[in-house]
């Protein structure tokens, strides 16, 4: 009886599988399907490849083996993966810090699929023995993750939660090259969601309104900010200015000055033409309760769906504080 090795019914996120019989009989057929390749390892080497047909195994198609068999034309020993060049996809999510330790959590999907299937098997499977797909599927999960946290830490929470597009096209480049050197193609990534805790939430929100992250991070708690801010009554914010003044002052690089107001007619309600904006884009109002840019002026954040609380001159102000962080007006 001719041997016949062949991957019949491949389910939908199997990326490899091997032929259960190790040992291989000349003028064996090996039918490799559409999107399949098919590879000859031993002890975790790769040998021969074949690709889509229906081949007869001889010595003439199996040089490498052959050479290593010692030209026998016994049957030999040797592992047969099929490899899957279709395309997956994976869910992700883990945890991580940001530049300036702020712990973040994230989720998301991605795209991939084996690009070098000698790469891949030499990287991942036989590099790594991992011989079912379950095994190689989360060890690509676990380095999609690894590189996934490693790139994020690198920014700051204000990158983070205002621009998270450019900071996921910036990822993406790198996690495709990360990706590459294992013979795989990540073909897409979207980040679905960041998020952190609600004392950095805080802190960010007290960093978009003041645009001094330095002076906020030097304090030890965002509660700290608000309460400091908060103190003195009548005076404003007097008491929190003796503290911090610097807290309050326009930061010092004139990187990004504030744009005037040009549109026509009178500023929306959230405009806040005096207001310190350093780190955030002009205009650019953020939710205290969920991090999001919100529409300046908005009354709910479109995201979250919290109220927000204004200051009667417009400006937001977060919860529980007893005086405006931008103009100081007593909050009712
Ligand atoms: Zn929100
Ligand atoms: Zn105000």
């Amino acid at each position: 009886m001719v041997q016949v090795i062949e991957w019949t019914n491949p389910g939908e996120d199997e990326i490899i599988w091997r032929y259960p019989n190790e040992v291989i009989k000349w003028g064996a057929q090996l039918i490799v399907h559409e999107y399949e390749v098919a590879i000859f390892m031993r002890d975790g080497k790769v040998y021969d490849v074949f690709g889509p047909g229906r081949h007869t195994l001889t010595t003439q198609n199996l040089p490498l083996l052959y050479k290593l068999v010692g030209g026998s034309n016994s049957p030999f020993k040797a592992t047969v993966i099929f490899v899957s060049m279709k395309q997956f996809q994976g869910r992700y999510g883990g945890e991580t810090q940001t530049r300036e330790l702020a712990p973040v959590k994230y989720y998301g999907v991605y795209w991939f699929k084996v690009s070098d299937p000698v790469l891949f098997l030499t990287e991942v499977v036989g590099g790594q023995s991992l011989y079912d797909t379950q095994d190689v599927t989360k060890f690509i999960r676990a380095y999609f993750n690894e590189g996934m946290m490693k790139h994020l830490s690198a920014y700051s929470i204000v990158d983070l939660f205002q621009n998270l597009d450019m900071v996921s096209t910036q990822v993406k480049v790198k996690l495709m090259e990360d990706f590459r050197r294992l013979g795989l193609e990540l073909v897409d990534v979207k980040i679905e969601g960041v998020n952190t805790t609600d004392e950095w939430r805080q802190r960010l929100f007290w960093i978009m309104q003041t645009g001094n992250a330095q002076a906020v991070m030097q304090m030890d708690t965002a509660k700290q900010v608000a309460a400091e801010l908060g103190k003195s009554e009548g005076a404003a914010i007097g008491a929190g200015m003796m503290i911090m003044p610097q807290l309050l002052q326009q930061p010092a690089q004139p990187a990004q000055p504030t744009q005037p107001y040009a549109g026509g007619g009178a500023p929306p309600a959230g405009y806040q033409g005096a207001q310190p904006a350093g780190a955030a884009q002009p205009n650019q109002e953020i939710c205290p309760y969920c991090g999001k840019p919100i529409p300046p002026g908005a009354r709910f954040c479109p995201y979250c769906g919290h109220e927000i609380k204004r200051c009667p001159n417009g400006h937001i102000v977060p919860e529980g504080a007893k005086f405006c962080p931008v103009c100081g007006a007593k909050i009712e």
